[in-house]
């Protein structure tokens, strides 16, 4: 098989004759080709007036080397193929706490491993999820053990679901031919920026959990990882919570892929001399723009063509003060979210449904934070931190999870907001107004300041007066890691295995189903020694 990249093809195109476009375009003769596929697809809007799509084709044909010498930007293709490895006779059940992204992928390549694993997941089943985040933003009570952090299929079930990420790994096609086989978009496959939306992803999520099942693994929905045990210096047990009654399963490994929300499985490693450190994060507030408005300045006369989605963006000013503020998780046609999981405390995240086409599109607007910033060198300063940022954001939204939210105009002039622009609000239960700095560092505040209005330099109405800011956004990334050897298995404890974006090895729903899998292939790969050397 070869590729042919950098194909530029007009917005108009037919994408449903492929070998048709591959006669015209790449100028090989219909009877040679044998199959031809889409494998990526880019939108190319760097000149406003010449909006267009570039994409790469992979072709089958007869005469491939000669193809390899003739054709501009071809190369001999080898589709990367991943294998589950597979254990017989499995010595234990290896549990996992958490069904985010790395749980799940996880448990899934256990599973097909044939290990029957056990996952405990502290929140509900997606459905009862969804009932939970509702009745919370409509202004209900916040249940903390379910809401979008919490819950089946992690924090990144009320997302954008873009699967973006910056690592290179060969398990990450495995990854989204696993979730188009679940229900999502097989456009996934080919996108330069492929999204599943959480209406979307929520089906996929049920999907994985019922084959896991299918498998032989058992996911535990209500179930709090609370504790474990320890027998000559390896993980012998692991105990949970359901319905307030204590349980144990005796096991050899733990995979524990609990989140960066889960503040108390942090301070429950820091109290068994788990070994643990300080990481940077970010904080910051989001930023939300007329969609409208987004489109109109990245596509230009181009924006509503019907073959293009809401216009996303990603930009990063490094600034005087040794700051960057940069965006982050942008949601096209989405809205601002209640992140909060703790009482009293209040954060922010973004999500969007994969039609993207809600009246506002937001992003988060982050300001690097340093272990310098948290004033004590206590492994869990960062998350002390964190905490101490959200109670001031639930303090300055009036106590009741209405989150603060500032007018940029306003703000850039050191005024408090006293009526909105064109801007509304898509936070629910409401926003109140109050100032970035009621909450925010003041160092976050300038950078905020002084980072818009280049941005507004890049982007035509970035800076416009009627953004609307909403703070806060703490959950970028772990405040902490949770440290492992190459092995993977904590540095303190053999058979604990830190995983996914909460112990500082992930970040984004694409990076953390990976680490599921390298953990449950270092899993498979320990149980294997284990049972040789009995
Ligand atoms: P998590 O997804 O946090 O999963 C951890 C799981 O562990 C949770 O289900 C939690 O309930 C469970 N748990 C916690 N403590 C315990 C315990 N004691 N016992 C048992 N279970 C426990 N990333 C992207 O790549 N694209 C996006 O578009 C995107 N949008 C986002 C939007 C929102 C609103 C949020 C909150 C996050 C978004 N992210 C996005 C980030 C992404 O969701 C995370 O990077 C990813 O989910 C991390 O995966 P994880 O499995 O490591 O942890």
């Amino acid at each position: 098989m070869i590729r042919v990249g950098g194909i530029r093809v007009s917005l108009d195109t037919d994408f449903s004759d492929l070998v048709t476009l591959c006669v015209k375009k790449i100028r090989i003769s219909r009877e040679r080709i044998k199959t031809v596929r889409l494998a990526k697809k880019s939108v190319d809007a760097r000149k406003k007036n010449d909006v267009h799509f570039i994409i790469s084709l992979d072709i089958e044909a007869k005469g491939e080397e000669s193809l390899l010498k003739s054709l501009k930007n071809a190369e001999k293709y080898e589709p990367v193929r991943y294998k589950v490895p597979v254990i017989e006779n499995a010595p234990y059940r290896p549990v996992i706490a958490g069904f985010g992204p790395a749980g799940m992928f996880a448990a899934l390549v256990l599973a097909m491993a044939g290990a029957k694993p056990i996952v405990l997941e502290r929140g509900g089943d997606v459905d009862s999820r969804c009932r939970a985040v509702e009745e919370f933003q409509n202004g209900g009570r916040l249940d903390t053990e379910c809401n979008i952090q919490f819950g089946e299929g992690g924090a990144g079930t009320f997302s954008d679901g873009k699967l973006t990420t910056g690592i290179k790994d060969r398990r990450i096609g495995w990854v989204f031919e696993r979730l188009v086989e679940f229900g999502a978009p097989d456009e996934i496959l080919y996108l330069a920026k492929p999204h599943i939306g959480t209406d979307k992803l929520r089906g996929a999520v049920k999907a994985l959990r019922e084959r896991v099942k299918a498998l032989g693994g058992e996911v535990c929905f209500n179930s709090r990882f609370c504790g474990f045990e320890t027998e000559n210096g390896r993980l012998s047990a692991v105990s949970y919570i359901r319905n307030g009654e204590k349980h144990t399963i005796n096991t050899g490994s733990l995979i524990l892929a609990s989140g960066h929300s889960a503040r108390d499985v942090f301070e429950l490693l820091y109290d068994e001399n788990i070994d643990l450190s300080q990481k940077s994060f970010s904080v910051g507030v989001r930023a939300e723009h007329l969609r409208k408005d987004i489109d109109r300045a990245m596509y230009g006369d181009f924006a509503g063509h019907p073959a293009l989605k809401a216009a996303d963006y990603k930009l990063a000013v490094h600034l005087p003060n040794g700051r960057t503020l940069y965006t982050f998780c942008m949601c096209p046609g989405g809205y601002v979210v209640a992140a909060s999981s703790e009482e009293g405390r209040l954060a922010v995240n973004g999500m969007s449904c994969f039609a993207r086409d809600a009246e506002n599109s937001n992003s988060a607007l982050l300001v690097n934070v340093d272990p310098a910033d948290y004033g004590s060198d206590h492994p869990l300063a960062g998350m002390y931190f964190q905490r101490e940022l959200e109670e001031k954001a639930f303090i300055a939204g009036g106590r009741d999870y209405h989150a603060p939210a500032a007018v940029l105009g306003d703000f850039l002039e050191g005024r408090i907001s006293r009526k909105l622009g064109r801007v509304k609000p898509s936070y629910r239960p409401a926003v109140r107004f109050a100032p970035p700095e009621e909450y925010l560092p003041d160092f976050v505040c300038e950078s905020l300041r002084l980072g818009i209005k280049e941005m507004g330099k890049k982007i035509r109405g970035f800076d416009d007066k009627d953004t609307l800011l909403t703070g806060i956004e703490s959950r970028s990334s772990s405040p902490v890691r949770i440290n492992r050897g190459e092995d993977l298995q904590s540095l303190s404890l053999k058979g604990l295995y830190p995983c996914g974006e909460g112990a500082g090895y992930a970040g984004g729903i694409v990076s953390a189903a990976v680490d599921g899998m390298k953990c449950a292939e270092a899993v498979c790969e320990r149980m294997e020694g284990q049972l040789n050397s009995i």
